[in-house]
């Protein structure tokens, strides 16, 4: 049975002190809501990922991850954190490809391909995401957005290697903006992505492959979107920064 995941992407929010209490909040309340084939994830800025993964420890269902890292091993890259630094501090993941990275920093398909490897190097696991924007959904091209995005991204890896990825469809459209991917929209692109992995591996790869839905996802709609056969759980922004709101999303799959 594939892993259900609901992870949380505080993305640049949260001065220290507030990361650390809100984390504390998070750990406490989930840590015995999380069931045998479920992981928590909470991804935080890098400032806290040392201090929230001590905090950790005794909850074994509750991970840590960083939202980018660098693709160079060490140096010369000032003001940047490499894969060996984000899992020196006890990070067991990293998002990877989040829209907001390919449309401010100008991160490539080719570019994530390297961090991606990166990443897998030193045992990080990357939360890959990938999804279209407004006018590609407009288009009627986002199935081959998508694919595209796949093949470049991370079909370059074996099939062992690509047993480590998690990924996260997340209609650029509908992150941050309160507009949510209707159960069904969302459940025709995470079919669509599960048969892709099968075309590319196979039909077991593809069946164990835990596939997240991101994108305004709230207390009230992640019931339905996790109800999808191909829907795993999700990638929680906003709603990650409350801790009640996370709560009711993790404990959605009770
Ligand atoms: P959102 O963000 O839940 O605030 O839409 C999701 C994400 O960007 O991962």
């Amino acid at each position: 049975m594939r892993k259900k995941i609901v992870a949380g992407n505080w993305k640049m929010n949260k001065t220290y002190e507030e990361g650390l209490s809100l984390f504390s909040e998070v750990v406490n309340m989930v840590k015995d809501e999380v069931r045998g084939n479920q992981e928590v994830i909470v991804c935080t800025p890098f400032i806290h990922l040392s201090s929230v993964a001590k905090l950790s420890q005794d909850a074994s269902n509750v991970k840590i991850g960083s939202q980018n890292i660098h693709q160079a091993e060490s140096g010369a890259y000032t003001g940047e954190i490499s894969a060996s630094q984000v899992k020196s501090v006890g990070a067991e993941y990293t998002i990877l490809g989040h829209s907001e990275r390919r449309a401010y920093f100008g991160e490539t398909d080719e570019l994530l391909a390297e961090k991606v490897n990166a990443a897998l190097k030193y045992d990080l696991k990357p939360i890959f995401c990938i999804g279209e924007t407004k006018e590609e959904r407009e288009s009627g091209k986002f199935f081959d957005i998508i694919k595209n995005q796949l093949d470049r991204g991370v079909f370059h890896l074996s099939k062992e290697a690509f047993a480590n990825i998690v990924l996260a469809y997340e209609p650029v459209w509908a992150i941050g903006t309160g507009l949510t991917a209707s159960p069904e929209q969302a459940q025709e692109v995470h079919a669509f992505i599960r048969q892709a992995i099968a075309d590319k591996y196979d039909a077991e790869t593809a069946e164990s492959t835990t596939i997240l839905y991101g994108g305004s996802c709230n207390p009230s709609n992640a019931a339905t979107l996790f109800a999808q056969q191909d829907i795993d759980g999700g990638l929680i922004g906003g709603a990650s920064l409350k801790s009640r709101d996370f709560l009711e999303i993790v404990k959605v799959f009770n």
